[in-house]
């Protein structure tokens, strides 16, 4: 794997179906196997928490980035191969951004979504060049596709801009995509 490391964005609550936990246990267990390095929010809740476990659990290696004032409020994550502590959510988002290859989505929440749209943001302005995926498990991001599929009809997201984000239910596909469009990057 070209992919050396991924920041994965998730939700700090674990969801009602058990799928979404089986999901970040299986994405956990994907890096761990193709050796990348996960850079994540640094938290131990949700499937945040569950997703850091599991690729420490397999023998993987895990970058947590997380603000003070999170990390006094749910206690010190002592077996993250590096937890880097900050000052904002702001200060966190640019680290995590200049640590990464590329940036995964899970399912989550206001925060998920937040941190997705920034770093689709950042690239629709080429401040950065991270290949962006969501991985869309039972159906979940649907709705979302479909609003962003209305804006491009609507002319308010421009096809070039609506391509960046890639979308599979699968996390080896998703990589795969993920990889082909870093390597396609690093020979423009
Ligand atoms: P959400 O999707 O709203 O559950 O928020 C998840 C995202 O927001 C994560 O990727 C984190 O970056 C951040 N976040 C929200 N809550 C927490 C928390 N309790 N601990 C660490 N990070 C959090």
């Amino acid at each position: 794997m070209k992919l050396k490391s991924i920041l994965v964005f998730c939700g700090s609550s674990k969801g009602n179906h058990p799928i979404y936990e089986a999901t970040a246990r299986q994405v956990g267990q994907t890096l761990a196997k193709h050796n990348i390095h996960l850079i994540y929010g640094g938290g131990n809740v949700g499937l945040m928490g569950i997703l850091a476990d599991e690729v420490l659990g397999n023998g993987g290696t895990v970058t947590g980035i997380i603000p003070t004032f999170l990390n006094d409020r749910e206690g010190e994550r002592h077996d993250l191969t590096e937890l880097i502590l900050v000052k904002g959510m702001g200060e966190r988002k640019k680290i995590m951004a200049k640590r990464s290859d590329a940036v995964l989505t899970l399912p989550g929440g206001y925060g998920t979504l937040d941190e997705l749209f920034e770093m689709l943001t950042l690239v629709q302005l080429s401040k950065a060049t991270h290949p962006i995926g969501i991985l869309n498990v039972n159906g979940f991001y649907d709705p979302l596709i479909a609003q962003l599929d209305l804006m491009e009809r609507e002319g308010l997201l421009r096809s070039a801009h609506r391509d960046l984000l890639l979308v599979a239910d699968d996390i080896e596909d998703l990589l795969l995509k993920m990889e082909e469009r870093l390597i396609k990057k690093m020979k423009e």
